[in-house]
């Protein structure tokens, strides 16, 4: 029997339309879970409506509502967040976006206008349709814009290009008391006031719905190389991150990986790690304006390799070459996670990033357990992952996990440089955040929200 009156699901359809009201569990269960790993996954509840509106003003009358029956709201995207975002954990409403999936491109002003439900993979084709280019990479392109820009998302290019919040110019956002506010636009400057866009963004649907955004895009890189350099070691693969920037090279992407999980991928895909030497290695996607400037970075790369204490590199010019490299790359995540209990996204300044790794191998020999990482390496950004072993209980996977964020926050870093706090995070908060930071936020929610009704359990302890 569900808490939710039939007097306000009748109005709920008034508001969208019969056909976008879903209700039930059986076909509410594919808006409940996200990628979150099943072992640290918060529980759904179950009771709850799914409503798919399709404008701003739809948005708004639906937190109308909300407010005048106090009932949760929870923003969902594309169900790919990895700390329980869009979870919902009390009764409620699941907002889907995938109505609102409009990109319209102003070629003249580099901009694209684009509605909260259209995915990466979307904003990725249209750019490329104007003849421009997106180039934030989050990993997954199921991701939609709403997510992308609540999670403020990074991924493997914000070494040369920056994460979201360097893209986004203007959002539409509906207030949880159902106010639409227009903030920023198309433009690359805007003093007017307190940033309350920059405050919206990365606040993980807490403080306010995303319902449309104007994204900067830029000219397209007409030259791309991607270089594997292998190592011996762990210790000298990050050690020469550093070395690469210092040398006056600035990669699209430096990822770090290990072969171990790399060659899982492949095999996870039914390819061929094409490294056949090395134990650690370096990724590292070079983009450059003209044949000429991409073959100068390539030869002081390659030049420097020795320098750095690396194997034979491996150079792809050709597209799907490229690609080939960076499918096995982007399915770590997927072939670990059977095995796997958390996957953490804590970030140290970027020449820290051997120190950390260091901490990383000593906490994984302490407690007798594998810990495989990967990651954005320039960024200090690099993944570690808790994995399941015979008899542990989740106490003890939670010492491990709070002893790696304590290595990060003791090298100046912070637990979360990516995936954000959401859900499973938030035990972390009281810890690893300075009060006056939580108070600070918690009085912002207040302002925003004063009854508590959007994503409710999420982020503040
Ligand atoms: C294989 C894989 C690779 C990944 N790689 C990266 C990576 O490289 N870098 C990175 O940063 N992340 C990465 N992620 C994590 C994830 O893709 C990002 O966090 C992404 O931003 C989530 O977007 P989403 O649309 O799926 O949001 P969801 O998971 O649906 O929701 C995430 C949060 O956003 C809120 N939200 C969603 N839509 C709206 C809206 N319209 N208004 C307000 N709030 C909203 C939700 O309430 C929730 O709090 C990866 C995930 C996977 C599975």
């Amino acid at each position: 029997m569900s808490s939710l009156s039939l007097d306000f699901i009748e109005k709920l359809k008034a508001i969208v339309g019969e056909d976008w009201v879903v209700q039930g569990e059986d076909l509410v269960a594919s808006y409940v879970l996200d990628e979150t790993p099943p072992p640290i996954r918060p529980q759904p509840h179950l009771d709850v409506v799914v409503v798919k509106p399709d404008s701003s003003e739809e948005v708004s009358e639906i937190l109308k509502l909300a407010n005048q029956y106090n009932t949760s709201v929870f923003p969902r995207g594309g169900g790919t967040g990895l700390v329980g975002g869009c979870i919902p954990t009390a009764s409620g409403v699941i907002l889907s976006f995938e109505r609102m999936n409009r990109i319209i491109v102003d070629r003249d002003n580099l901009m694209a206008e684009a509605e909260a439900g259209a995915t990466l993979r979307d904003l990725l084709n249209a750019s490329d349709e104007a003849g421009l280019f997106f180039p934030p990479h989050p990993g997954d392109e199921g991701a939609q814009i709403g997510g992308l820009i609540a999670c403020n998302a990074g991924g493997s290019r914000a070494i040369k290009t920056g994460v979201m919040r360097n893209y986004v110019r203007g959002l539409e956002v509906v207030l949880p008391t159902g106010e639409i506010l227009k903030l920023g636009g198309k433009l690359l400057k805007n003093n007017f006031g307190f940033d309350l866009m920059q405050l919206i963004i990365g606040s993980e649907g807490t403080l306010a719905v995303i319902a449309k955004a104007w994204i900067r895009l830029y000219p397209k890189f007409p030259a791309t190389a991607t270089l594997i350099i292998p190592f011996e070691s762990r210790t000298t693969a990050v050690k020469a991150v550093p070395k690469i920037l210092h040398a006056g090279i600035l990669p699209l992407a430096l990822e770090y990986v290990e072969k171990i999980p790399i060659e899982r991928s492949a095999e996870h895909l039914g390819l061929k790690w094409p490294c056949r030497v090395g134990e650690s290695f370096l990724i590292v996607i070079l983009a450059e304006q003209s044949n000429e400037a991409l073959y100068s970075q390539c030869e002081r790369l390659l030049s420097l390799c020795e320098e750095f204490g690396s194997l034979e590199p491996l150079l792809a010019e050709s597209r799907e070459e490229q690609e080939y490299i960076l499918k096995i790359r982007s399915e770590i995540y997927s072939s670990l996670k059977p095995d796997m209990v958390d996957i953490l996204d804590a970030t140290v300044p970027p020449a820290s990033i051997g120190f950390f790794m260091d901490e990383v191998e000593r906490i994984a020999k302490r407690y007798n357990t594998y810990l495989p990482s990967y990651g954005h390496a320039a960024d200090g950004n690099i993944h570690v992952h808790i994995m399941k072993e015979q008899g542990w209980r989740m106490e003890d996977y939670d010492k491990v996990r709070d002893e790696i964020y304590a290595a990060a926050v003791g090298l100046d870093g912070t637990i979360t440089g990516e995936h954000g706090v959401g859900a499973v995070r938030r035990k972390s908060v009281d810890k690893f955040l300075n009060p006056t930071h939580v108070k600070l936020m918690k009085e912002i929610k207040r302002i925003f929200d004063p009854k508590n009704i959007l994503n409710p359990g999420k982020v503040l302890p």
